[in-house]
């Protein structure tokens, strides 16, 4: 099983980035509301995630490491109906079988804390007590460090870090109401607090995406036809160095959809300057069974039932909002 699982690792664990995704949807699905997380070497080196969710069973730890070993997925029904993030129990096998992994946890109904370790294809079967706070600490070191291979195709530390903060970026931009910390090689990058009120927000976004951002966005809240839409939407006044600053959540998950950027685009296009290139923070909310979110583990992609009633509906609130502010 140990080789199945690093066959499947490739699919799941690109590179650091991918390892930590899967790890804080995991923290997530755990019902964390704080989340740390350590780098060293851009997450070569070292990947350090603590949360503070209900945590693992002693007899579950061992078990977390195993393929298809997944605790979310009960029956045939919630295949269909899977809110949590991940389901398919596989990321932890995967990555365990090309790193030093080290996962220990505190469950919320246990008084003690226990830790298990796996060293590439090797795991430990012993389960060793530990000390912990409630919830979960992964530790993920030296990634691909028996699958040369694989670790050749790594960029520099530098790349690998910005593509892991991109996760982390996009997570945090989720998930207000949880707290976010994310350090790398010491230095702290993030401290981003809890909010209750998303709309509360603006501290967080000035971290991510610079106090440029927000300075010059404008702010909408805006429902019809069961749609939603709320966000924010950059003013094309500063820099061309955020000309990649888009981000648009469908049902509280990031997609890059053709539908969505082509509704936006058009209606910077009919508004304001053309050829300026839009920036938003945008969460579009619908019915889910209006809305097909891919969930595989690297596609971003949605198909919506009413693509036409969703391209309308965008177009025409952030048209709106930008034709009250018109030069
Ligand atoms: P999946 O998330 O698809 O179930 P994973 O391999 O990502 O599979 O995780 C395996 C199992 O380990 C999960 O189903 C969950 O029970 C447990 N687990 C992993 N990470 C955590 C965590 N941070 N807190 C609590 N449980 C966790
Ligand atoms: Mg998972």
């Amino acid at each position: 099983p140990r080789l199945a699982n690093q066959i499947a690792a490739g699919e799941v664990v690109e590179r650091p980035a991918s390892v930590v995704k899967e790890l804080l949807e995991n923290s997530l699905d755990a019902g964390s509301t704080q989340l740390d997380i350590e780098v060293e070497q851009g997450g070569v080196r070292q990947i350090k995630i603590r949360d503070n969710g209900y945590g693992i069973a002693k007899g579950d730890l061992a078990l977390a490491l195993c393929r298809h070993a997944t605790s979310k997925i009960l029956t045939l029904d919630d295949l269909e109906s899977v809110r949590t993030l991940g389901f398919r129990g596989e990321a932890l096998a995967s990555i365990s079988s090309v790193s030093r992994l080290l996962l220990t946890s505190k469950f919320n109904k246990s008084d003690e804390a226990w830790r298990v370790e796996a060293e590439g294809k090797d795991m430990a079967t012993a389960v060793k007590p530990a000390s912990h706070l409630p919830g979960t600490t992964i530790e993920v070191r030296d990634l691909f460090f028996n699958t040369p291979a694989r670790r050749k195709f790594l960029r520099t530390e530098k790349t690998e870090f910005s593509h892991l903060e991109e996760v982390v970026k996009r997570l945090a931009l989720s998930r207000y109401d949880v707290g976010f910390r994310l350090s790398h090689n010491g230095k702290q990058i993030y401290d981003l607090r809890a909010v209750a009120n998303q709309m509360s927000a603006e501290h967080r976004l000035a971290s991510l995406l610079g106090k440029k951002f927000i300075e010059n966005a404008l702010t909408l809240d805006v429902e019809a036809a069961g749609l939603r839409l709320w966000g924010w939407i950059g003013l094309p006044t500063f820099s061309r160095s955020q000309a990649d600053l888009q981000y648009f959540f469908v049902n509280g998950r990031v997609v890059k959809d053709k539908l969505v950027a082509h509704a936006v685009r058009q209606a910077y296009r009919d508004v304001l300057y053309n050829g300026r290139h839009p920036t938003f923070v945008l969460y579009l909310e619908l019915d889910p069974a209006t809305v097909d979110v891919n969930v595989h583990p690297t596609k971003h992609e949605v198909r919506f039932r009413d693509g036409r009633l969703v391209h309308d509906f965008l177009f025409s609130k952030i048209h709106r909002v930008l034709a009250d502010v018109r030069p």
